[in-house]
């Protein structure tokens, strides 16, 4: 595929600004061919995306909500104006088959914008009175947003549309693995006439800019989506000036299935959840907890499931699992498979082994494990390839007790027929967002973790307070 045609540089104060320095390469990982370089960032550069960010925050804050509104309306315009070009650029730098990056990497950011709008309208940031006091919501300030490659556009629109019609000013630091979906996306933001430093956008690596945005203390609040380990750090550089810090990070989640479940659907379910956007979903179902006397035939459907993922080009609409995003992504979910395989687990699909037939390009297999034991290494850690772990369980407290057993809380899934019971099983589990019977995805639904997976909501009313500050007026 050709290297598209965006602009790869910073987007500070209403214009795209070119740095001299040190570059970033982007390279496709289907091909592995550099397709483009993005400027390193420095902490030079952060700082002067906040100072344009601070200095229009208080005319932005004070444009009537209607013009706000109209002008997070015409991003929307441009997002759906430019869908074929978006998911191109996702392909292209994350590795997403085609049909995923049209039908939910862009569709999903415009239904989550379109969310925002529609409660904006129907009165989400409006006042509230009760005795003498009137209940305002205010910006923040400046927000920095930190987003990750996997779903590069939705991590980015969820942060970024709900912040400015708020009235806050933004300073996007976009994954430095997919930085060209972010070049569209301040293009789109740059046709929909916003003013200067409204939206600004810095390249760079999270220890350069992301911890120069996390320590500035011009920045009102991050925004931060990632790993653990990089939220953990974001929190403290944070601490220190005492900044809102809202946490959307990783997954371990559990798809339980009940012993009333029709079995083979639950499965073929939960395979196909697990392996989306090539294993590389935070709240993939990566974990399959079913009754303990139902486990080998689990394994078995999950394998045959499994066996008609075939890697390959994601160019192509028939593809159905493209390569993982890096060369050193590829290598820590090998790793991965080959600790389950020391661990004791039974290999029944996939392996750690090359991807036949494909020369180039950080394919793996698709791979299924069975005879899981809660405490192993690949059921506890985020693995973010493609790799199911199934685990029998001996009754509904035994499932409700492995489920909630590692330290993330981000999804769920629970099937049953019985729906009551289904749904007290969901009751329990510390996640937050759980789905019965694989029930679709909603984009106005509060979408955030439960312990190490976070702690903020994104998308609809919920994920649009998060950039609000309560003020109470008494007269
Ligand atoms: P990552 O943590 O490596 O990077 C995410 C972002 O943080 C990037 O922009 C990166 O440059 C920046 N960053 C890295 N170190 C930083 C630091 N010290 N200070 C400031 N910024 C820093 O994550 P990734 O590999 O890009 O994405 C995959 C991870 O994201 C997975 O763990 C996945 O579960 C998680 N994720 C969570 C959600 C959610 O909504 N909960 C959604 C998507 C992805």
């Amino acid at each position: 595929m050709a290297a598209p045609t965006v602009s790869t540089a910073h987007f500070v104060n209403g214009s795209f600004t070119d740095s001299d320095g040190e570059r970033i390469d982007v390279i496709n990982p289907a091909t592995e061919e550099v397709i483009a370089s993005v400027p390193a960032g420095t902490q030079r550069d952060a700082d002067a995306a906040v100072q344009a960010a601070a200095s229009a925050f208080e005319a932005w804050a004070s444009t009537p909500l209607s013009e706000r509104v109209a002008a997070v309306g015409r991003i929307n315009d441009g997002l759906r104006a430019r869908a074929a070009e978006l998911a191109a650029t996702i392909t292209a730098e994350v590795g997403t088959p085609i049909m995923f990056s049209s039908k939910v990497q862009v569709t999903n950011p415009v239904g989550i914008t379109a969310g925002v709008l529609e409660v904006v309208e129907s009165g989400a940031l409006d006042p509230v009175t009760f005795g003498n006091s009137t209940v305002v919501r205010d910006p923040i300030g400046v927000v920095a947003a930190i987003t990750p490659w996997n779903f590069p556009l939705q991590q980015m629109v969820a942060k970024v549309t709900p912040a400015l019609v708020a009235g806050n000013t933004v300073v996007l630091k976009p994954s430095e693995v997919a930085p060209l979906t972010a070049g569209l996306l301040a293009a789109i933001i740059e046709e929909a006439g916003l003013p200067a430093g409204v939206f600004n956008m810095v390249h760079g690596t999270g220890p350069v800019v992301g911890e120069a945005l996390a320590a500035h203390p011009l920045v009102d609040m991050v925004s931060f989506t990632g790993s653990t380990r990089a939220g953990r750090r974001v929190a403290a550089v944070g601490a220190e000036t005492i900044k809102k810090i809202a946490l959307e990070l990783g997954g371990k989640s559990a798809s339980v299935v009940l012993d009333d479940a029709d079995l083979v659907r639950a499965v073929k379910i939960t395979v196909a959840n697990s392996y989306m956007n090539n294993g590389q979903a935070c709240s993939s179902f990566t974990r399959l907890l079913v009754p303990g006397d139902r486990h080998d035939e689990a394994v078995e459907v999950a394998a045959a499931a499994a066996a008609k993922y075939v890697p390959g080009d994601p160019t192509l609409e028939s593809t159905r699992i493209g390569p993982s995003v890096t060369a050193a992504q590829r290598d820590r979910v090998v790793g991965y498979i080959r600790k389950g395989i020391e661990e004791g687990a039974t290999l029944a699909a996939g392996g750690p082994d090359p991807v036949e037939g494909q020369e180039r390009g950080y394919y793996v297999r698709p791979t299924v494990f069975g005879n899981v034991k809660p405490d192993m290494t690949i059921a506890q850690e985020e693995i973010f390839g493609p790799v199911l772990s199934v685990l029998p369980y001996t009754d509904d407290d035994d499932a409700v007790r492995i489920a909630n057993g590692t330290q993330y809380g981000l999804a769920a899934g629970v099937f049953g027929a019985d729906a009551d019971r289904a749904r007290a099983v969901a009751g329990r589990l510390r996640a937050g967002q759980v789905d019965i019977n694989g029930a679709a995805f909603n984009t106005k639904a509060p979408f955030g973790g439960f312990k190490q997976s976070g702690n903020g909501r994104e998308f609809g009313r919920y994920g649009l307070e998060e950039f609000t500050e309560l003020k109470s007026i008494q007269s």
